[in-house]
């Protein structure tokens, strides 16, 4: 029997147009440009329109995918939109950084002839004109309404992803929704650490802006567990979402990581993106360029420091790493970016120590190399010394992204909530209710660094629960 995939010859799929590289290495703005109408349309009347639509099934959001491709296929870009808002409140965020391969695009049947349809890229094109029309033309852009079935106040603590899903859901249904965000500006990692040139502020902005115009309350400098705590939040509110993400970086560990050049990626990326460090004098966060730059880890948190010190006008970036590319955890389209733009690739090679000079300024890194051997735990060929291959790279600025971990201010303040060994917040998987009857938590404080997709499918979880016990549908 002939399967949807094989009925019909597919053309094939269309490209995104980027800034070229020799260009792009040396400003913040984005790299991939979008489709324009024509480029959509075409991309979307390649979706066979599937009965069952597998696509759906690797969206943690379940974006109604199918139904949304076959508007822009009929030039209906605004119907698209809003067939995309009823799961999914942040699509030209997601349109961008989901890692979209493995999700929603490795699951169209169009994947087995390596030409899934570009649904990111879709969805991205149907938010961005959805926002570009809406500033171009505010009062014929109709505000987002509230259903008004559910009554009630609800609290969400951090302002990431998650937390920004759960108050969308919860204002839409008609509750009364206060965002406490720790820092001076709401997004979470979507504007502290993912760049400008893959995420652009404006856009996350403008997608923020529409939970403003649902209701949400956004509360700024607030920390949990210092300014506002748990407890106190339960005695005027139904319900409290916990998103505060898991920004504790992890270290080396490795003599001279104090050195003055020694970076976590979340220091060195804050700095950048949320002080808007890339654009000093303007603003007067000092920017920390590096001539020498050595990033550690190979992520998406490495490949973005190393672009980032790349536009920050270092004369070489060096992502160390002690294992080979094949195994780099990156999306494949940022190391191929990364590697496009000028950054060099350290591999098999891991830190030994940091050297310094008088005054304790970093000026190298010992490098081990290394070799596979076997296979550990993981399944990936474990990385082992090769005896006396040591060697020094000169760097003056050394950035480690070896990953995060949960940060204990909110959580030591709130003993009854209940933890997991590794010192997450314990949440029901189903709703998200943590130890605290009505304490909702998701994202990153419960799975571990992962990514924005997973935590809005968290934020919905919990949000569903809280709109159903409070009345709502
Ligand atoms: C550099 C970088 C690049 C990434 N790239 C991608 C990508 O391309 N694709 C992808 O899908 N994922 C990516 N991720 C991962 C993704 O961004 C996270 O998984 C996601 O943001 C987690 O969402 P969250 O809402 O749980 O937490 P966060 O986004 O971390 O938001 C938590 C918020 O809570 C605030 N907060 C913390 N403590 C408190 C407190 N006590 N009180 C009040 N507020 C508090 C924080 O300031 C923050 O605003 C990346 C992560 C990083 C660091
Ligand atoms: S995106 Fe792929 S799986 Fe989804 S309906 Fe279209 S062809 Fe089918």
């Amino acid at each position: 029997m002939a399967t949807e995939a094989s009925a019909k010859k597919v053309a094939p799929r269309v490209e995104m147009p980027c800034q070229p590289p020799a260009e792009r290495r040396h400003n913040f703005k984005e790299v991939a440009l979008g489709y324009n109408g024509d480029m959509a349309a075409t991309e979307a009347s390649r979706c066979l329109q599937c009965k069952r639509p597998t696509c759906v099934r690797g969206c943690p959001v379940e974006v109604p995918i199918r139904d949304f491709i076959r508007e822009v296929a009929a030039g209906n870009v605004e119907r698209a939109y809003e067939i995309i808002r009823t799961a999914n409140s942040l699509p030209a965020v997601c349109g961008r950084v989901c890692p979209q391969e493995n999700q929603c695009e490795g699951k169209c049947i169009l994947k087995a002839k390596g030409e899934a349809i570009a649904i990111g890229r879709l969805e991205r094109f149907v938010a961005d004109t959805h926002l570009a029309a809406c500033a171009a033309a505010p009062d014929s852009c109709p505000s987002e309404t509230s259903e008004t079935q559910a009554k009630g106040r609800v609290a969400c603590i951090g302002s990431g992803p998650a937390s920004l899903t759960c108050a969308g859901i919860c204002a839409a249904a008609g509750l009364e929704v206060d965002v406490y965000e720790a820092l001076h500006e709401s997004g979470g990692v979507l504007v502290y650490g993912i760049p400008a040139f893959r995420l652009p502020k404006d856009v996350v902005a403008a997608e923020i802006a529409g939970l403003r115009e649902l209701g949400v309350r956004f509360h700024l400098n607030h920390v949990g567990g210092r300014t506002v705590d748990v407890a106190d939040l339960r005695k005027d509110h139904d319900a409290v979402f916990i998103g505060v993400g898991a920004g504790l970086p992890i270290f080396l560990g490795v003599p001279g990581e104090n050195l003055v050049g020694v970076f976590s990626a979340n220091e060195y990326l804050t700095r950048i993106n949320l002080g808007r460090g890339y654009d000093f004098p303007e603003h007067d966060t000092p920017p920390f360029p590096g001539r020498h730059v050595t990033v550690f880890g190979a992520g998406n948190v490495a490949m973005d420091a190393a672009r980032t010190a790349l536009r920050m006008g270092a004369e070489s970036v060096h992502i160390v790493y002690r294992r080979t590319r094949a195994e780099m955890p990156a999306r494949a389209e940022e190391i191929e970016h990364a590697a496009e733009e000028g950054v060099e690739f350290a591999l098999l090679s891991a830190p030994l120590r940091f050297n310094g000079d008088e005054q304790l300024r970093l000026t190298s890194v010992t490098l081990q190399k290394m070799e596979l051997g076997e296979p550990d735990a993981s399944g990936r060929r474990r990385p082992v010394p090769v005896e006396g291959a040591v060697e020094d790279l000169e760097t003056d600025l050394a950035i480690v992204a070896l990953g995060t971990r949960s940060n204990p201010i909110l959580l030591d303040a709130t003993p009854d909530l209940a933890r997991t060994e590794r010192g997450y917040i314990e949440a029901d998987p189903e709703t998200g209710e943590t130890s605290i009857p009505n304490v909702f938590a998701g994202g990153d404080i419960v799975t571990g660094a992962a990514t924005v997709i997973l935590a809005m499918g968290a934020g919905r979880k919990a949000a569903q629960e809280i709109v159903r016990r409070l009345g709502g549908k």
